[in-house]
Formats: C-alpha cells, sequence, structure tokens
C-alpha cells in the first residue's frame, strides 16, 4: 500500500498513474467510496492541477515531497476524514467555497433552497436579506451573488464559521453587501431594522437521529450546525416565533427542511401569522424547502 511505500519504489520514483491505482486499492481495502476518485481528486490537490490533467500527465514521475505530501492526505481520507474538509473547497451552485472543519459541509440539497429564493425574487429589486446560520455562507454569498442589488446579513453564532463565510464573500466578489453578525438567534434580540427575505438553513436533526448517523459526519462536522440538540424543530419554533421582529410585512422566509418535517413546519407558520405557504421537493422528491409570508 501507499502508506508503506517501500523505500526501492520511492527511489525508483512511481508515475501518476501507479500511484492512483495504488492508492485506490488502499482506499477501497480501507473502505472508502469511491477510492478511485478520491485519490485522483487529492493527488490533483497535491500537484494543483484539476483532477483531468492528470489524464494527460499519467508517466509524469511523482517527486519525493510529492509523495510524502500524498501520503499525508490518504492517510487522512483513509481515517474517514471528509474529503471536502481534505481538499479545503467544494462547489456549491456553480461557485467555489472554502470550507474547514469550523463549517457545514454544503449539500446539495441546499441549492433547491437557494435557488427558490433567487428564482422568487426580482433581479431588479433592492432586498435586504438576512441568513440564519451561515456557517460557510453559501446562502448568503450565493444569493448575493445572484441579486445584485441586495444586501445580506449573515449570522452565525460560531466566530469560526464567520470566518470562512467571509473568505467565501471575498473570493465571490461580494464582501461589500455581505454584513456578518456574531449572534445566537435563539436567546440575542439582534435586530433594529427588519428584512424582505429571511433564509435558513438551520441544525435540523433531532438528537436521537443525530446518534444514527454515519461516524464520518458525527466525528468531523461541528454537531451544532446539524443537530438542536431536541427534536429537530427547536430553530424553526424560534425563528417563526420571532419572525415578526425580523421581517416586514408581506415578506417571505424560506427554510431548508429534514426529511419528514413539512407538515410539523407548516403547521407551526400557520400558528404564526404565515399564509401563502409553499413547499418544494429536492432531487429525490424529498419536502425539501418551505417559504410562507408573514402577515401581521
Ligand atoms: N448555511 C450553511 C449551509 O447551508 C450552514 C448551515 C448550518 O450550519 N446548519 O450549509
Amino acid at each position: 500500500m501507499l502508506i508503506n511505500f517501500p523505500a526501492k519504489i520511492i527511489i525508483f520514483m512511481l508515475t501518476v498513474l501507479e500511484s492512483i491505482n495504488l492508492s485506490a486499492e488502499y482506499l477501497n481495502k480501507k473502505g472508502i467510496d469511491s477510492p478511485k476518485l478520491n485519490a485522483e481528486l487529492l493527488l490533483a490537490c497535491i500537484l494543483s492541477c484539476k483532477r483531468l490533467d492528470l489524464y494527460l500527465s499519467f508517466d509524469r514521475p511523482l517527486k519525493e515531497d510529492e509523495i510524502q505530501n500524498y501520503r499525508e492526505l490518504l492517510k487522512r481520507r483513509a481515517s474517514n476524514e471528509p474529503l471536502q474538509y481534505i481538499l479545503g473547497s467544494v462547489e456549491f451552485y456553480g461557485l467555489e467555497f472554502k470550507v474547514n472543519s469550523s463549517v457545514l459541509i454544503p449539500r446539495q440539497e441546499t441549492e433547491v433552497l437557494v435557488e427558490s429564493v433567487i428564482n422568487s425574487a426580482d433581479k431588479e429589486k433592492e432586498y435586504n436579506i438576512l441568513d440564519i446560520g451561515t456557517g460557510s455562507g453559501i446562502i448568503a454569498v450565493t444569493i448575493a451573488k445572484h441579486l445584485t442589488g441586495s444586501r445580506i446579513t449573515a449570522l452565525d453564532i460560531s466566530g469560526d464559521a464567520l470566518a470562512v463565510a467571509k473568505i467565501n464573500a471575498e473570493l465571490n466578489g461580494v464582501f461589500d453587501r455581505v454584513s456578518f453578525i456574531k449572534a445566537d438567534i435563539t436567546n440575542d434580540n439582534v435586530f433594529n431594522d427588519k428584512f424582505d427575505i429571511i433564509v435558513s438553513n438551520p441544525p435540523y436533526i433531532s438528537s436521537s437521529d443525530y446518534e444514527e448517523l454515519e461516524p464520518e459526519l458525527r466525528v468531523y462536522e461541528p454537531k451544532f450546525a446539524l443537530t438542536d440538540y431536541n427534536d429537530g424543530l427547536s430553530f424553526y419554533r424560534s425563528i417563526i416565533g420571532s419572525a415578526e421582529k425580523m421581517l416586514n410585512t408581506g415578506k417571505r422566509i424560506y427554510f431548508e427542511l429534514g426529511a419528514g418535517q413539512s407538515a410539523s413546519v407548516k403547521e407551526i407558520m400557520e400558528q404564526n401569522k404565515f399564509s401563502k405557504i409553499e413547499i418544494i421537493k429536492d432531487y429525490l422528491g424529498i419536502d425539501r424547502v418551505i417559504t410562507g409570508e408573514m402577515n401581521c
């Protein structure tokens, strides 16, 4: 296996192709899904090239320091550290975002949430938007990129997450239209002004479901970004309950939902002056986004 490259192999140098094959075999033995893809992406990261560029340099010998660095990344992946944290960046809605273990890894489902906001907005208008629990900033930054007249407030309880979100706002050229607030939405009465749109992908996994998650998620992703340590609905109750203070009349809230939560969240919204409620499904047909209008 590559981790224990015999010395003579290092001396004779491995080519790109040979090291990919050995590494894929190693990751496969360690039970990693898509071992070849993982091996290729990690090598591309070491060689600072695109994955497909590796195919043009299969015969290129790896230098000793490249092999050393590759071994380190392979070891991390073999112990189940998520690929996204090792690579340090992900693509979301066609944009690049930096990630580290302070933030939730962006999920494809969240594109449904972002798309719902972008598609129902009037591109010419200037909205004042609040993203609650911004994490890596994918929602705030992507919306700022598409609704170019809007101002976004990105809120998170974690200063480390906000540091990542700021980097991503900079990286995607929207830093001047996104402001960052460190606050706990469930305790702090943080806002004087009101918003036109509130959007949130809150921690919605219940504490019992959290215990059932794969170890890869539980060990590496921040727990407070995944679960509310309760029944999964706490943040919906809390945000919807205080929406009147934060949302202009006739304006909308958008939430991502966990599987099976749409009926409960709809009920909470109906009990709190929300109407015109719509539910949007994801690519798998699961109710993934809920949106409603506030009327006082
Ligand atoms: N808003 C970020 C995302 O959707 C973080 C969400 C969270 O930490 N619960 O990925």
